[in-house]
């Protein structure tokens, strides 16, 4: 299943928070939206598995 969610472009210099919207600008500021960033979790992330071996080499 495809999201056609969007995030405001700018939120992180104008917004606290990543502001969603379903349409092309940001209700808030006005700027450009883009498509929201993929599922927070990836099981591929290389940076996710970094960070499982610097876990584990902690432990
Ligand atoms: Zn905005």
């Amino acid at each position: 299943m495809k999201s056609h969610i969007r995030v405001c472009s700018a939120w992180r210099e104008v917004h606290d928070r990543p502001v969603y919207s379903l349409s092309e600008t940001c209700p808030d500021c006005g700027s450009e939206t883009e498509n929201s960033a993929p599922a927070p979790f990836d099981p591929n992330d290389p940076h996710g598995e970094y960070r499982r071996a610097l876990k584990r080499r902690h432990r």
